[in-house]
């Protein structure tokens, strides 16, 4: 169990997620030189971790920004401007794919599902075999809504169609398998670029983008001679990750120490036990919040292990509800776009502890019985507890 002493407030929400003392002892050491072999040292490290996790065929790049460089580095150095893809998007975050391309003058078509749900896999088919697709874009998890895309479906379908498939992983790599040399489908098909962020189920502060290409998106690369960016280039990356002393552009320095120590954590835990956990926090935290009368958006078969978007029971009102638990140290997010006022969002993810998990039910129970509903707190840590067992 990770340390958390220096947490003094319970911030259960999708990213980001509570940081373990391990980690903000990492960030809050001296600030070497980016030069200097302790520092270097961590920075192979990190690289080398992240793709252990990933079990990238390719090449790792950790680039100091968040969740939406790694979006932008994804994309820009797989898809040319005038080059099309097919965004399948299940929220808020998977519709992000659209600006960002159109902002790069790619050509983007959609596909969206209904909030909640996941697209339906034969529309993503019909719309592909229009042809000329680049590159697919999967949200795994979107954050919006805590629904899971499919990618045993969907990676063979955008696979067979040609394109590349790229992953958005910020709510979901290390806390949900992702496996770059894994094939999916019968004949073997591999994701692409699996992309992250440093702070959601990883663990650690805001402020590491990670992508991971495997070989057909770097020989993407490799075919364009110029791209239309400088900082987002893979290029100009590419000879500091294969040898960290060297200078592109000053890599954050407590950052990647922070990343390192929160990677080592991940990788002790070993993969397959986290996986389980995120599975078991999921479902524990979605019977519990039951108790109350709270559901979630989206159906079991579909949710995500790593956060929950739960509509509110008539007559609890979000705004005095989330305050009320913000004074107690309780930090839950609201939902986004049309959910906003309806639902909440929760996080259980990364460093999160069962006292962590339990304390926020006890508090959520408490809270909706001040706010003059019934609820009953010791049976939903009942319930809670019963699934983490
Ligand atoms: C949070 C999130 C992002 C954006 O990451 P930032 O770190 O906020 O830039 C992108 N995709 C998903 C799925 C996310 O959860």
């Amino acid at each position: 169990m990770p340390g958390m002493s220096k947490n003094k407030e319970l911030l259960m929400i999708p990213g980001p997620t509570p940081v373990a003392d391990e980690i903000y002892d990492a960030l809050a050491g001296e600030t070497y030189a980016h030069t200097d072999p302790r520092f270097v040292q961590n920075f192979k490290e990190a690289l080398e971790l992240t793709s252990a996790m990933l079990g990238c065929p390719g090449e790792v790049y950790l680039v100091c920004g968040t969740g939406t460089l790694a979006m932008e580095i994804a994309l820009i150095n797989t898809v040319k401007p005038g080059e099309k893809i097919l965004v399948i998007s299940q929220g808020f975050f998977g519709d992000r794919f659209i600006q960002l391309g159109q902002a790069f003058g790619i050509q983007v078509e959609h596909i969206k599902s209904q909030w909640g749900e996941q697209v339906d896999p034969q529309e993503v088919k019909k719309i592909l075999a229009t042809g000329g697709f680049k590159a697919a874009t999967i949200t795994h998890v979107d954050t919006s809504t805590g629904v899971i895309a499919d990618l045993e479906t969907l990676v063979p379908i955008i696979k067979d169609s040609g394109a590349l498939v790229i992953l958005d992983g910020v709510c979901a790599t290390a806390a949900v398998d992702e496996d770059m040399s894994r094939p999916y489908g019968a004949k073997g098909y591999l994701l692409d670029v699996v992309l992250t962020g440093s702070q959601k189920a990883i663990g650690c502060p805001p402020g590491m983008a990670v992508v991971a290409f495997g070989e057909q998106a770097l020989a993407s690369r490799a075919a364009m001679t110029t791209i239309p960016a400088y900082y987002a280039d893979i290029v100009l990356w590419r000879p500091v990750m294969q040898d960290p002393t060297k200078y592109f552009a000053t890599p954050a320095v407590n950052m990647v120490n922070a990343y390192h120590a929160a990677m080592k954590m991940v990788m002790a835990e070993g993969l397959p036990a986290r996986y389980q956990r995120h599975l078991k926090y999921g479902r524990a935290v979605r019977a519990a919040l039951a108790v109350y009368g709270m559901k979630a958006i989206a159906t079991e078969a579909v949710a995500a292990p790593t956060l929950s978007c739960i509509l509110y029971p008539p007559g609890v009102e979000d705004a005095p509800f989330r305050k009320a638990l913000a004074g107690k140290g309780l930090v839950l997010a609201g939902a986004l776009a049309a959910l906003a006022g309806k639902a909440f969002r929760i996080g259980h993810m990364g460093n999160t502890t069962p006292e962590m998990l339990t304390s926020t039910i006890k508090i959520i129970g408490e809270t909706l019985q001040e706010l003059g509903h019934t609820a009953d707190p010791a049976q939903a840590v009942a319930v809670l507890q019963e699934h983490l067992a």
